[in-house]
């Protein structure tokens, strides 16, 4: 059956002498690997189409009982230049399409997930600094979409605020919510023996305005060192928690070591 969609390149990888086989995260069947014939050949009809990073419209080959696709065709609908000229837009984008192959199965549908990927890469294109509170972000907003919304503004036990709660906030990871001190003294949480790790106030805010903020307005989004490794910290362990398939970003620990030295 040839079907029709729009894609983005997940990644690609050499196959046999002249093509290649390409994972892509497409609108209408999720993540489906694919080979694209004679990808290699120097007048290949694909031409840049299957970089990774690209969205594309696609038309595929497609056979329910068979787990590699074959394209028929590939073309660039978005290339996001600015991604691909800019070492450390490149290395978040990389990061969020790492997460998104390890945390989907082959083809489950999920046009929120497309949605959300194709909206973050568009504003990655367009950000001008403070590129990791994207990554951040898609894991928070990818956890959401898979019912994992985590709740940053208020206890997650009796409702009140926790805006001017210090030094620490207790973050029950298991339950993706924060305590507040008098519900923390009371050990009320231990009627749910489970996974916490502590977090300051800013800490809260700043996942919180990750969660939901416009995506545009995130590479105005700046923060001092400490803060950023408790985001950090905080979003692997919740990740870890959440998702059985995570396992450490390889993009990601290339970023961390490259922006080490800027926190
Ligand atoms: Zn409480």
């Amino acid at each position: 059956m040839i079907v029709r969609t729009d894609a983005v390149v997940l990644k690609s990888m050499r196959f046999r002498d002249t093509s290649k086989i390409v994972t892509f995260y497409t609108r209408r069947f999720g993540k489906v690997a694919a080979v694209a014939k004679g990808a290699r050949e120097t007048k290949s009809k694909f031409g840049a189409a299957l970089e990774p990073m690209t969205e594309v419209h696609l038309v595929l080959y497609k056979k329910a009982q068979r787990d590699l696709q074959l394209v028929s065709q590939c073309d660039i609908v978005k290339p996001f230049k600015n991604i691909h000229a800019g070492m450390e837009r490149m290395q978040t984008a990389l990061s969020v399409l790492e997460l998104l192959h390890q945390l989907t199965h082959d083809e489950e549908e999920n046009p929120a997930v497309y949605a959300l990927l194709t909206e973050t890469l568009e504003a990655i294109d367009q950000a001008d600094r403070n590129f990791q509170n994207y990554l951040y972000a898609f894991e928070l907003r990818f956890s959401a979409l898979f019912g994992f919304r985590p709740v940053f503004e208020h206890c997650f036990v009796c409702g009140r605020g926790v805006a001017d709660e210090n030094p620490r906030i207790m973050f029950r990871i298991d339950r993706g919510g924060l305590l507040c001190s008098r519900c923390a003294d009371r050990r009320i949480g231990d009627r749910w023996a489970g996974i916490s790790t502590s977090i300051g106030s800013p800490t809260a805010r700043i996942l919180q305005r990750l969660l939901t903020a416009r995506l545009d307005s995130l590479s105005a989004l700046a923060y001092g060192g400490p803060v950023w490794n408790e985001v950090d910290e905080t979003l692997r362990s919740y990740l870890r928690y959440h998702f059985e398939g995570w396992r450490p970003l390889k993009s990601a620990e290339v970023f961390r070591a490259m922006t080490a030295d800027g926190h």
